[in-house]
């Protein structure tokens, strides 16, 4: 019966001890806040094996790919699921997404068509482009509401502000959730190593004192930290500006063609880098998916694009997009840089002659973790192509973590979205909570007490 709880829960679901997939629910007696929607796990799939995009929702759900969750769902899949589906919940659900990482993001076109899904203008104008260019999964979801940073929204009983980070894709922020019955901060992933560690360091400002803190902690998953015991590193390492700054010296001094594998998602650097390989005498050849997310964000940037595989492209193309040949890289290798997605790259077979360096820079495949990227460095060393590593990830270094929850000072620090959560803490957080698949916390007075199952 509608009001007589009067309580704001806590649900922890996937993404709690890996990393990907953070499924967290904000419950009060009339609406439902949930973050994110990516998936957790998602290459136990395996594309040779058939899947019709309407069963998808069902499938993910059976692999633990996707959280079971009552309202989000459409009728068919939610009722194989024994679920109650969207258009039969009385809660008011929605989402909050707090970037576009497929980890966050990738399960959006599998809800029901009509649940709200909240992100940030940023993340939104992205998204649409990631559409637009076929590049979401299984559907575009259209019921999507973009929230410029810094404002804040209301849904029933439950108001969220979005607040900007920085990480290593264009749009990305974290939220604070306000019930009547606390605070609730809620990281996303951020750095401090970007171009804009000053808007991370606003992030940890604005949500200061929050009862709770909710904090990614992807970087203490790999190796035996003592957390507390970290002193602030000389340098920041494999920043942007070093990444930059790489590619500033090669693009001056390669004599060929030189050509990268980014990662498309994270426009800015690409951006920075059309102009560093204007100052220096190159143009920047995109492919044309890169080519959108650069235009949606920068319109004012020159764009040239690659004319190779055009046919495979589903949008239309701008005429004032340059088009640069194969003919053009083979002709003029030192006046150019092309950015290549590994889709592609048996491309190099034909520029192979006139490549001087492979920049390997976040782009997939990322780690060995993924098997084509054994394929990838065999097909280097088969080519006998000079490649190299260079980039820099978008999750803050261990001390960095801790800066974040130093600052912050929540009452109650919850990290996830690492495979050693455990590893994650400060002695400026009240109280440490590391919950399991399916835990519910009351939130009263700001603080969270377990609710027995
Ligand atoms: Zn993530
Ligand atoms: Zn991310």
């Amino acid at each position: 019966m509608k009001g007589v709880l009067n309580m704001t829960k806590l649900g922890f679901y996937n993404g709690l001890r890996e990393i990907g997939g953070t499924f967290v629910v904000v419950e009060t007696d009339t609406a439902r806040c949930m973050f994110d929607f990516g998936f957790a796990n998602a290459d136990i799939i395996d594309n040779k094996v058939s899947c019709a995009p309407c069963d998808m929702a069902y499938y993910y759900v059976n692999l633990g790919i996707l959280t079971p969750m009552d309202g989000i769902y459409d009728d068919t899949t939610a009722h194989k699921l024994g679920l109650k589906s969207y258009s039969e919940d009385t809660k008011k659900n929605f989402f909050i997404i707090s970037h576009m990482h497929i980890d966050h993001m990738g399960g959006l076109g599998m809800l029901d068509p009509e649940v709200p899904v909240y992100m940030s203008s940023d993340s939104l104008k992205l998204y649409r482009a990631i559409a637009s260019t076929g590049e979401a999964e299984v559907r575009e979801h259209k019921n999507c509401i973009g929230i410029d940073y810094d404002k804040t929204f209301t849904v029933e009983d439950i108001t969220v502000k979005v607040v900007q980070v920085d990480h290593d894709v264009v749009g990305a922020c974290g939220f604070i959730i306000e019930t009547k019955d606390g605070s609730i901060c809620y990281t996303g992933d951020y750095r401090f190593h970007g171009f804009h560690r000053d808007i991370t360091e606003n992030f940890a400002k604005t949500c200061h004192g929050a009862n709770v803190m909710i904090t990614e902690g992807v970087t203490a998953s790999f190796e035996d930290i003592d957390m507390l015991s970290l002193e602030e590193p000389a340098d920041m390492g494999n920043s942007e500006e070093v990444v930059e700054e790489y590619m500033r010296d090669k693009i001056a001094n390669e004599e060929g063609l030189i050509v990268i594998n980014n990662y498309n998602r994270n426009v800015e650097r690409i951006h920075r880098l059309i102009n560093v390989c204007k100052s220096e005498g190159r143009t920047l050849v995109l492919e044309p998916i890169q080519a959108e997310y650069v235009h949606a964000f920068y319109p004012e940037d020159e764009i040239s694009i690659y004319a190779q595989n055009l046919d495979e492209c589903c949008f239309d193309i701008p005429d004032d997009w340059k088009k640069v040949s194969r003919k053009d890289l083979i002709s003029n290798p030192s006046k150019y840089v092309l950015q290549q997605d590994y889709k592609h790259i048996y491309e190099l077979i034909d520029l192979k002659d006139v490549l001087s360096l492979y920049v390997h820079m976040d782009g997939a495949p990322l780690g060995d973790y993924d098997p084509s990227y054994k394929k990838l460095h065999d097909f280097m060393d088969k080519l006998e192509i000079n490649y190299e590593h260079k980039g820099t990830g978008g999750h803050s270094r261990p001390y960095y973590l801790r800066y974040m929850i130093d600052h912050i000072e929540p009452g109650t620090l919850i990290p996830l979205h690492s495979f050693r959560p455990e590893q994650v803490m400060s002695e400026h957080a009240g109280c440490r909570i590391l919950p399991e698949y399916g835990d519910f916390y009351e939130l009263k007075n700001g603080k969270l007490s377990k609710i027995n199952n």
